[in-house]
């Protein structure tokens, strides 16, 4: 059974004494849900003190980013070991990456080797962009974008978390429709199984993420393949991420009652 995870991509936003309010915030609204993971992710500057102050109230840390080494001449990047003092998951392959710093997909299976290897597990971000939808070939991209996943172990593929977020959904208000995204998890899932097996594709946690709010959260978590929901904006607002965790613990209260 995959638990749900709800997770918080403050992307560059706040600083230490912001992030260390909004992660109390969040931490007292959510402090009754379980069936749930909750994950937040801040800005590198303000992990050690969000993860100081939020992992012994259960909730789970990623960096937004990483280098693929260990350590080295690289001004301005954070090495994997940097990020396992601090969180347990890494973002990898955000489209704000992928277009404004040109992270590729070859860097992107450096990186998620890396993580595995500094037993991170990696949140890898795949989605395509208006014109590849609108030129029919979103299928076509996602699943090319799992090249970053060539080599990983199937051990390694049942811990994954892949993300689905579609470029012109996020940050736009315009989110996907709910059976859209659904058929593109169902899609991702059958590639997973067919790389890695179906047991491995069974434990991997599949999220949408594109404009995801309170309102809208419900009709994707009814799918069955999406996991949960990767989340922006809302995420920045204790209310908002705390209405959103508690959809997702809905959803495993479901799971669990259903299962035998
Ligand atoms: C994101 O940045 O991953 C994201 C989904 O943002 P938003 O929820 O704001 O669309």
């Amino acid at each position: 059974m995959r638990r749900p995870l709800i997770a918080g991509n403050w992307k560059m936003h706040l600083t230490v004494a912001g992030a260390e309010a909004l992660a109390t915030a969040v931490a007292d609204a959510v402090a009754s849900l379980d069936a749930v993971e909750l994950l937040l992710a801040p800005p590198a500057t303000a992990l050690a003190a969000v993860s100081a102050l939020a992992a012994p109230r259960g909730l789970s840390l990623a960096a937004q980013t990483m280098h693929w080494a260990d350590q080295g001449a690289y001004t301005g990047e954070i090495a994997p070991p940097m990020v396992r003092e601090w969180a347990g998951y890494v973002i990898l392959g955000h489209s704000e990456r992928r277009q404004y710093f040109g992270e590729t997909d070859a860097e992107l299976g450096r990186k998620v080797h890396a993580a595995f290897a500094h037993g991170l597990t990696p949140i890898l971000c795949v989605g395509e962009g208006l014109a590849e939808r609108e030129a029919g070939r979103a299928d076509a991209v996602v699943l090319g974008q799992l090249v970053a996943l060539d080599g990983i172990a199937e051990q390694e593929a049942a811990r994954l978390v892949l993300a689905y977020e579609p470029v012109w959904a996020i940050g736009t208000g315009r989110a996907c429709d709910p059976a859209e995204a659904a058929r593109m998890m169902a899609l991702l899932r059958r590639a997973l199984a067919e790389r890695f097996g179906s047991a491995a594709a069974e434990e991997a946690r599949l999220l949408y993420g594109g404009s995801v709010k309170p309102d809208n959260i419900a009709a994707y978590l009814a799918a069955p393949d999406i996991d949960g929901a990767l989340v922006g904006g809302a995420s920045l607002d204790a209310p908002s991420f705390a209405a959103l965790a508690r959809a997702g613990a809905l959803r495993g209260a479901l799971q669990q009652e259903a299962s035998p």
